[in-house]
Parts: structure tokens; C-alpha cells; sequence
């Protein structure tokens, strides 16, 4: 317990020379040096209390305080918001940020961000334009639909298609949809908070007909299908199919509306990856709303798309939610880019396509040119390895693609110490751990990530060696 009374006061550490340095050099505040040492100080307490530092001089844990203090200041060179190498081989990973950018996309951006830009102006006029005009064509071109819009996300989408049409009224949705999203996107919670009643009809694996039709009464206003990502269901399940639903809706005088969740433009039932329908056919079966997220399959930057009958959209914007959950410049930039490609067939160009889209024996080569190029490792080891990868960001629960990535092994390190200093890399590298093992999937590297896993993985096995 002497330990602790001999540490030093904060405003004597402050004119240690070391941290003297690190505020020049940094450029930060006193408050922040402060606020760095008194961390520090915490933590080193608590350590002597746990019974560490027993053996410690004083200079030893002066020393100590220091060099953590010195720590953290340098991390406030580092951004929160921080670029990672994803070797999970979870293409749209949502802890991750979903999915990134095409490279024209993120041209797009930056260019609309560093100049004004034509957000609400028309240039043929010189009056004021409507920044829903930016990607409506593209949306219609690609989807079929006679109008769209774009929200904040499909969650912003979904909570304003009810409060603008079904709001103190009610809306029917089968239990077998009322699916929850990530822990915070459940689909009952966003009803109530919309103002609408909800009118759960069915069972959790069987809905027909007969069950929508006699929930319709004088307050019914729609008729809701969700999607349900992100859960298989199979076996003794069955659901009406959305023209049943949509002439029904029609003859009671009821909007028919579905949340579509991730929104697939491109076909890839070729590839024989999944027969999940395109919205295209979706709104070519009459369905009068449908919405999805632009972060999903879609491949852009974060937002939602609301498209459908021409009424409706315009209702919607007009509402005051529009307003509220409009989104930003840099938004349309990527959204307008991404969009763009998608209607030139350049697919390939969309990350998160390129990557679902990528054969299991392009990424056999590359693992095989990496393994080639990184030999002689030790004490780590490393070996190729047959993977299956996810789409992930709760699409296509019931697809695995066939991929290819690494074992990495260390005989000197766990498994959680050798995945904590992955992350602790210039660039973190972020894993997969199965059956106790490290494991990079490959399908979502490009080279020059490759590279960076190979700089990190040489550095790692000469500092434990
Ligand atoms: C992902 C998803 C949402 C939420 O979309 P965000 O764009 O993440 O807000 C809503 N509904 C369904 C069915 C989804 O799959």
C-alpha cells in the first residue's frame, strides 16, 4: 500500500519531459495531457491494488504511468473512425460499416463535396431544384417503378410509409414477418413508434389468404409483407404470394406495401447463388410501395429507398418526415455513382457485387500467390484453407459461398492473443475464429489489403520470435 501513497501528484507528472514532448509534438491540450495522466494513474492504481507492482521501485512505476499516459496520447492521433481490413469473409459486415464503396463512387463524393454542387439548383433556370430529382430516373430505369425517393436507411423508409399512410390506423402483418434486425430494427417496435396499429395475423409458419382477408375492417389502411432477412425458414412454412396480396389490397382500397429489407437489382439466380426475386419483378407484380436499404445488396453508401406508384411517392414527399429524414450531398454522390454503375452493367465495379460474385478458384490463386510470397515464417505458421463465406448484413441467410483463405498458427501465442494483435496492426485486421483457429477468408481482400496482411504478418513473427 506504500506503492499508492508514493504516487506522484498529476501537476508533477505534467512536467515530466517525456509528456512535455508528446504535447509539442501533438500539438493537444493541457486538459487532454491531464486527462491522459489521470487515466493512467487509475489504471496503474488499480493494478497495485490487484497486487501488482510488488516488486516495483518507485522509478519503475513513475515510469510506468508515463509511458501509458504517452500511450494514449498518441492515440488521439488516430481517428474513431478508422479504416480495418476485413478477413472475416462477411462481405457486408454491419459492425464494419456494410458495405464500401465503388472507387468511382468515392470519386463522386469527393468531388461533390469539395465544390457547391447542384443539390437543390437547377442550372438550366438558375432556380431552385429538388434534390429528389438526383437519382429518381435511375431508380425508376432500374426497378420499373413510376416514382421513387431515399431516406435515411430502410428503417427511416419503413417508419415513414406507415406514419404517412397508416398512422392511427391499422396495418396487417403475418407473424411469421415480424422479424428483428440486429437487436435494434424490429419491425412490431417501428409500428407502434410510427403511430400505427399493428394486426397480426397467421401463425409463425403459416399464413393464408382467408387470415388477411378477415383482418380487413373499416381501420385498415395496409396491407405490410416483410421480408425476413435474416432468417431461413424451411419445411412447413407457406406464405401468400404478393399478387394475391396486392389484388386483395386493390379491391378493399388498401395500400399493399413491402419492406423489402436488402433489395436485389441484380439477378443472381444464373449464378445459382439465390432465387430471390429482383425488385423489379416485386413491383411488376403490383405491389404499390416497396422500400430497401442502399448498404445492402445494392452495394452504396448508407440510406433507403422507397419506390412505387407515383401517388404515393408524391404524398410522401411532401410529408414533413422528408424533411427530417432527408439525406446529405455526399449521400446522393455515391448513391447517383453507384446507381449509374448498376444501369451500364459495370456490377463488377460495386464492391460488395465483385465480391459475391467472385469464383472460389480466382480466390484459391490469390491465396496460393500470397502463401508463395510470405514463406518461412516462424513461430507462425500458415496454410491454406477451404472457407465458406456470408453475405452477411441480414441478407441471403441461406447462402454459403464457396472461398478460400488462410490458417494463420503461432506456437509461442493463443488464439485470442494472436487475433488481439491483428487488431492491433497499423491497419487492424479483423478475423474469423473457428474451432479455436485463426482464419482469413480471402474473398473480400484486394491485393494491396493482401500486401498489408503480409507486412503485418512478417512484423508480427519477428516480434515474437
Ligand atoms: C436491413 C433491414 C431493415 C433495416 O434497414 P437499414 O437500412 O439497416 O435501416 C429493415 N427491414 C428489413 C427486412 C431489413 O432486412
Amino acid at each position: 500500500m506504500n506503492l499508492l501513497r508514493n504516487i506522484p501528484p498529476i501537476h508533477e507528472l505534467l512536467n515530466d519531459n517525456k509528456i512535455a514532448a508528446e504535447i509539442e509534438q501533438h500539438n493537444i491540450s493541457y486538459e487532454e495531457a491531464k486527462q491522459s495522466l489521470q487515466d493512467s494513474v487509475q489504471s496503474v492504481r488499480n493494478e497495485i491494488r490487484n497486487g501488482e507492482f510488488l516488486n516495483s521501485s518507485l522509478e519503475d512505476l513513475f515510469n510506468s504511468i508515463i509511458e501509458r499516459a504517452v500511450k494514449q496520447i498518441e492515440q488521439h492521433k488516430i481517428h474513431n473512425l478508422q479504416p480495418v481490413i476485413n478477413g472475416t469473409g462477411t462481405i457486408l459486415h454491419t459492425n464494419l460499416g456494410r458495405a464500401r464503396l465503388a472507387s468511382q463512387a468515392i470519386d463522386h463524393v469527393v468531388n461533390s463535396a469539395s465544390y457547391y454542387s447542384t443539390l437543390e439548383y437547377d442550372v438550366t433556370t438558375g432556380k431552385r431544384g429538388s434534390r429528389h430529382d438526383l437519382v429518381e430516373r435511375y431508380i425508376t430505369n432500374l426497378t420499373g417503378a413510376e416514382s421513387a425517393m431515399v431516406v435515411n436507411n430502410n428503417a427511416a423508409a419503413v417508419y415513414m410509409v406507415l406514419s404517412c399512410f397508416a398512422k392511427n390506423y391499422e396495418a396487417i402483418v403475418s407473424r411469421g414477418e415480424l422479424v428483428e434486425i440486429g437487436g435494434s430494427f424490429r419491425v412490431s417496435s417501428i409500428m407502434e413508434e410510427s403511430g400505427t396499429t399493428l394486426k397480426e395475423i397467421g401463425t409463425t409458419n403459416k399464413t393464408h389468404l382467408f387470415d388477411y382477408e378477415q383482418a380487413i375492417h373499416s381501420e385498415t389502411k395496409m396491407i405490410m409483407k416483410v421480408h425476413t432477412s435474416n432468417f431461413y425458414m424451411s419445411g412447413f412454412t407457406s406464405s401468400v404470394d404478393r399478387e394475391e396480396l396486392a389484388s386483395l389490397a386493390q379491391r378493399h382500397n388498401l395500400i399493399y406495401y413491402e419492406d423489402l429489407g436488402s433489395g436485389l437489382l441484380y439477378n443472381l439466380s444464373d449464378q445459382g447463388i439465390t432465387d430471390e426475386p429482383v425488385v423489379k419483378d416485386v413491383i411488376a407484380k403490383g405491389v404499390d410501395l416497396v422500400s430497401f436499404s442502399v448498404d445492402k445488396l445494392l452495394g452504396g453508401p448508407q440510406a433507403g429507398i422507397i419506390a412505387g406508384k407515383k401517388e404515393y411517392i408524391d404524398a410522401l414527399k411532401k410529408h414533413q418526415l422528408a424533411r427530417v429524414l432527408r439525406v446529405d450531398k455526399m449521400t446522393y454522390a455515391a448513391l447517383e455513382e453507384t446507381l449509374r454503375l448498376a444501369l451500364t452493367n459495370q456490377v463488377d465495379q460495386i464492391p460488395t457485387l465483385r465480391d459475391i460474385l467472385k469464383d472460389s478458384n480466382t480466390i484459391r490463386n490469390e491465396v496460393m500467390v500470397f502463401l508463395e510470397g510470405t514463406k518461412d515464417l516462424d513461430p507462425l505458421t500458415l496454410e491454406p484453407i477451404e472457407m465458406k463465406s456470408k453475405v452477411g448484413g441480414g441478407t441471403l441467410p441461406e447462402v454459403e459461398l464457396d472461398s478460400f483463405g488462410i490458417k494463420v498458427r503461432c506456437r509461442v501465442r493463443t488464439t485470442e492473443e494472436l487475433t488481439k494483435q491483428l487488431r492491433t496492426c497499423p491497419i487492424p485486421i479483423i478475423v474469423r475464429v473457428e474451432n479455436d483457429s485463426v482464419m482469413v477468408d480471402f474473398r473480400t481482400l484486394e491485393r494491396h489489403e493482401q500486401d498489408e496482411i503480409r507486412k503485418a504478418l512478417q512484423e508480427l513473427n519477428n516480434r515474437l520470435k
